[in-house]
This record gives C-alpha cells, sequence and structure tokens, in this order.
C-alpha cells in the first residue's frame, strides 16, 4: 500500500515519530512530522513463520528503512509507536496469545523493538491506533472526541475521549464488534463464540453470511444474478445495488441497521464528537450512490432510537487514511507517550 506523498523534511516540524503497523503479512512503518505529517514510509513482509525474535529484528528494519528515506537518522526520532493484534497485555508490552502472529505467544514485543531500534517504544492495539490515527490527522481531526468502528472481516473500534486512548484495564477498550445488538434465542454468533454480537451482523463475514441465508428465499433466476452462494462477498453486493438489485441494496441496508442500533448505544454511552467508519467495507464511501444510502440509513436509525440531543448533533463520517491509519496512529501514540513523559 502506498501511501500518500511525503512531506519534505525541510519544512517538517519536530520531534520526529516513527510509527510500527505489524500485521499477520506485512510491517508498516512512517515516519512524521510533529503534526502527523508522513515524511518517510517503508513496509517488509512479517516472515510470521520466522518467529517473534526475527520479526523484532525486521520491525526495528522497517523503521530504520522509514528514516533513511526521510532522509533522516533513527537518532534524530524522539520516540516509537508499535501497535500490533491481540492479544496483548499493553502494561507489560507483552503480546499474549495473538492468533493472527502463531508462534508469537507471550513475547516481549515492545521491549525487545526498543532493544533493537535504540528508542523508547509505547505500545498499543492496531484497531485502537487506527482509531488514534483518524483522530490526530483524519476523519477525527476536527473533534475533542471521537469513536471509530472498523468495518473488516472483523469489526474493531477505538474510543477517544478528550485527545486519550481507552486502552482499558485489560487491554481490550473499545472491543466495539462484541457489543451485543441481538439478545433472543435466535441471535447470530460472532467469531468470538458469543451470541448476537455486533460483530456477527456488520462485519463483511456477517453480512456475507446473512446474504446468503435470505438468498435462500429468492428464485434460481434472482439467485443466478449474484453469482455462486460460495463466491459472494460485499463487493458483489455493492456492484449488485450499484446495478439496481434490491435484494444486495436491502442485505447491505440491513447492515446500515444493525450497526446504527450499535452506535445508538456508543452515543448514549461515550456523546462523542464523531464516530467514524473505517475498513475495507466503505461501499465506494460517501461519493457512491451505495455508500451514502448506507451512512443515511444508519443515520435514520440512530435518529429513531436515540435521545434527541445526541442524533440531531451526530457527525458521522467515513474514514480517510486508508491503510495509513495503523502507522500514523502508531507514531501519534509515541508522540502522546513522549509528551507524557516530558510532564513527570
Ligand atoms: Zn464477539
Amino acid at each position: 500500500m502506498v501511501p500518500r506523498d511525503l512531506y519534505p523534511l525541510s519544512s517538517a516540524e519536530p520531534p520526529f515519530f516513527v510509527g510500527i503497523d505489524l500485521g499477520g503479512t506485512n510491517i508498516k512503518s512512517g515516519v512524521v512530522d510533529n503534526q502527523g505529517r508522513i515524511l518517510g514510509y517503508a513496509h517488509l513482509k512479517s516472515e510470521v513463520e520466522g518467529g517473534p525474535e526475527a520479526g523484532a529484528e525486521r520491525m526495528a528494519e522497517a523503521a530504520a528503512n522509514a528514516v533513511q528515506q526521510a532522509g533522516m537518522a533513527l537518532s534524530d526520532v524522539t520516540h516509537v509507536g508499535l501497535v500490533t493484534p491481540g492479544t496483548m497485555d499493553i502494561q507489560s508490552g507483552m503480546l499474549l496469545e495473538p492468533p493472527n502472529l502463531p508462534g508469537w505467544d507471550h513475547f516481549p514485543i515492545r521491549d525487545r523493538v526498543s532493544q533493537h531500534t535504540g528508542l523508547p517504544v509505547a505500545y498499543a492495539n492496531d484497531a485502537n491506533a487506527a482509531a488514534y490515527g483518524e483522530f490526530w490527522v483524519g476523519s477525527g481531526a476536527a473533534y475533542s472526541s471521537m469513536v471509530m468502528l472498523t468495518l473488516g472481516t472483523g469489526v474493531g473500534g477505538g474510543i477517544i475521549t478528550e485527545g486519550k486512548l481507552l486502552d482499558g484495564t485489560n487491554s481490550h477498550g473499545g472491543e466495539i464488534g462484541h457489543m451485543i445488538i441481538e439478545s433472543g434465542p435466535d441471535a447470530r454468533i460472532c467469531a468470538c463464540g458469543g451470541q448476537g454480537h455486533l460483530e456477527a451482523y456488520c462485519s463483511a463475514t456477517g453480512l456475507t453470511a446473512r446474504a446468503i441465508e435470505a438468498m435462500q428465499k429468492l428464485s434460481q433466476s434472482e439467485r443466478n444474478l449474484l453469482g455462486p452462494e460460495k463466491d459472494l462477498t460485499p463487493l458483489i453486493l455493492h456492484r449488485a445495488a450499484e446495478g439496481g438489485n434490491a435484494f444486495a441494496e436491502q442485505m447491505i441496508l440491513q447492515t446500515a441497521r444493525y450497526l446504527g442500533i450499535g452506535i445508538t448505544t456508543l452515543l448514549h454511552i461515550l456523546d462523542p464528537a464523531a464516530v467514524v467508519l473505517g475498513g475495507a467495507m466503505n461501499f465506494g464511501g460517501a461519493d457512491n450512490p451505495v455508500g451514502k444510502k448506507f451512512l443515511t440509513a444508519i443515520v435514520h436509525e440512530i435518529q429513531a432510537r436515540a435521545l434527541p440531543v445526541l442524533s440531531s448533533n451526530l457527525s458521522l463520517h467515513f474514514a480517510s487514511l486508508g491503510g495509513d491509519a495503523g502507522f500514523i496512529g502508531a507514531a501519534g501514540i509515541g508522540r502522546l507517550a513522549y509528551e507524557q513523559h516530558k510532564r513527570v
């Protein structure tokens, strides 16, 4: 994934921060300035199968490459932010038992990356960091508090209140996908094993599963319009809805209604200034007719359910940083740690 144009070092505002976003496939690393502008970027394959010790070295290598691209040295950097998928213990900087990083259990990832880079490292959950990136320089930048829901294979999330990212006591703050939105005996089962969770309805997996079930009631000729069930994806439903397929549109708008239920609860609990929707499942974004209908349907559901003061002041946006949000947010978390350290 190529980030937007690099910002010239000569115009950048120090101090500088490095963000490292470790995923199951790629390590993305970027150097940003004090305003969150990208000065350098590099990525490497994660090579998870090589184990965590080699992985920590590769993360430091990615950081060094990004710094080099910016025309800087690692010693010009003030703080690193490292973000990974869970499960994790943020306080101690440990990975616990991350399903996406097999063989990396109980690894002190924060301190190893610190040893290899020679820099202090702040550590956070990747979904939370993406939310922080959007809050710092993306769709949430104009607001003092923000909730993000990331719609992908699962539903992730992050909560920022008064400029602070909510990690939670057990490093599970902002697990919005596991909010219960349906409590009946027929409620859908989530990937986590729980019942009636938002993710079971509103993730790409949840939408696809609901659509395949609902297709059983269609005629054969209607089903043929959507192709083989085993190949169905939200993108196929999106394209069909763009082409005027009423069933596909109905399935997408049902997803919006479930999201509206979940977001209503978030508004009642947190009263955030903005709600941002990230992740690959954005139906083309706000400029696409389907993406626009999706947003409108979420707003209508919230208007029908939330306290009027909350629904009438709601700011709901799609995310704007795409795949860069993780490393930018990671760098932002490094910056927060630096600011906090400075005050002590
Ligand atoms: Zn769940």
